[in-house]
């Protein structure tokens, strides 16, 4: 009983010590004793361990403070034996990255997928791509697992129970991997990932822990996460298909979704029938930008649903923050007026004065940094 107790706490100590050494960098033994109130001698003991693992690597610095003549020891994170793959799947890309314990890139590849709708070949070309990957960058590296993000619902079990952009259903997503690779394999909804990407780079979630956040995703479609409680609520959590107006047909086989008012696939249904022809996303984006009224139309229209659908939940569950990210939060300055006075105009009056929108500060690969982390903190804790 005391001996499980007490590999409870050195485990305990030992996950501790790793996240420490993950946001300082490079440290020394008595900086994480006196940081984490933990004896030099368990300290000690704890990085010898990882040092033996790999896990870590000594640095001597030339500092002022070398001692007797001694360059003092410092420790970092082994950026080059053990290895983090992350993929993201959208309707238009599947990117991969590998990653150093780090965050460092190893190598990156991404692929224009030609049937994304057919769970089959998408599974396929993931296992090729990290097959190429292993063999052209990682023949020298541990690989210790793989995080997968897609949009739509995921459960802890790493099932896509269904994905409405890709038009997935009932697709066990970790169970067909697990069946083909040895490494850890974690399958995660997109937004989650990239709500995880921001607790670790936003200082927000450091200065303001107690917050409850709600984090937005304005993509292709429309994602969100929540964080409540300091933690990710890890239930179901699908603004993009809450009833936002019309009755335009939703991928999800509902209609009148705010994804079919104020997405990225929106927006371009809407410019196209501007134009006359398809345009891009950045296309609309160009025409706003140079004047053209109705252009920019468009995005106060998707700024206003964007903001009463915000307002919605901020009174459900009584949000503190609101963070913005994916693609079309890139053309944020053409709809923050409309979605903040809607959003103002239908919050409670208890919560008007604190509102708060803004900007996600991860600007790329949120989702594959948000796999990595995922895969990342589980091993520390291992
Ligand atoms: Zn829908």
């Amino acid at each position: 009983m005391i001996i499980n107790e007490l590999s409870t706490v050195r485990k305990s100590n030992r996950y501790e010590v790793l996240k420490y050494i993950f946001s300082h960098q490079i440290t020394s033994r008595i900086d994480i004793s006196r940081s984490l109130n933990i004896s030099k001698m368990t300290i000690s003991s704890i990085v010898q361990d990882l040092l033996d693992e790999k896990i870590l690597i000594e640095v001597f610095s030339e500092s002022t403070s070398i001692k007797a003549g001694r360059p003092i020891r410092s420790i970092t994170l082994n950026d080059q034996y053990f290895t983090i793959l992350g993929i993201d799947i959208g309707v238009n890309h599947i990117n991969l990255i590998a990653y150093s314990l780090t965050g460092d890139i190893f190598y990156t590849q991404n692929i224009k997928p030609t049937d994304i709708v057919n769970s089959i070949y998408v599974i396929d070309t993931i296992i090729t791509m990290v097959q190429e990957c292993m063999e052209l960058a990682l023949k020298d590296k541990i690989v210790i697992g793989l995080g997968v993000g897609l949009g739509g619902i995921v459960d802890s079990s790493g099932m896509v129970i269904n994905s409405p952009d890709l038009q997935w259903f009932n697709v066990n997503l970790k169970e067909l991997l697990d069946q083909r690779f040895d490494f850890q394999i974690e399958v995660d909804n997109c937004t989650r990932l990239m709500l995880n990407s921001e607790i670790h780079k936003n200082p927000l979630f450091t200065t303001a822990p107690d917050k409850n956040i709600l984090f937005v995703n304005i993509g292709y479609g429309i994602g969100s996460a929540i964080f409540l409680n300091k933690e990710i609520y890890s239930g179901i959590s699908e603004l993009g298909h809450t009833y936002a107006g019309g009755n335009i047909k939703c991928f999800c086989g509902s209609q009148g979704c705010l994804e079919t008012l104020a997405s990225g696939n929106a927006l371009e249904q809407l410019g196209s029938d501007l134009v006359g022809y398809q345009i891009s996303g950045s296309s609309l984006d160009n025409l706003a930008r140079e004047g053209d009224v109705e252009a920019q139309k468009i995005y106060t229209h998707l700024g206003e649903h964007l903001g009463i659908s915000i307002a919605n939940v901020i009174n459900i569950i009584g949000i503190d923050t609101v963070i913005l990210g994916g693609g079309i939060s890139n053309s944020y300055d053409l709809f923050h007026s409309s979605l903040y006075k809607k959003c103002h105009q239908n919050v409670i009056n208890v919560l008007k004065p604190s509102l708060q929108i803004e900007l996600s500060v991860v600007k790329n690969d949120s989702v594959l940094y948000g796999c990595f982390l995922k895969i990342l903190f589980d091993f520390f804790q291992k």
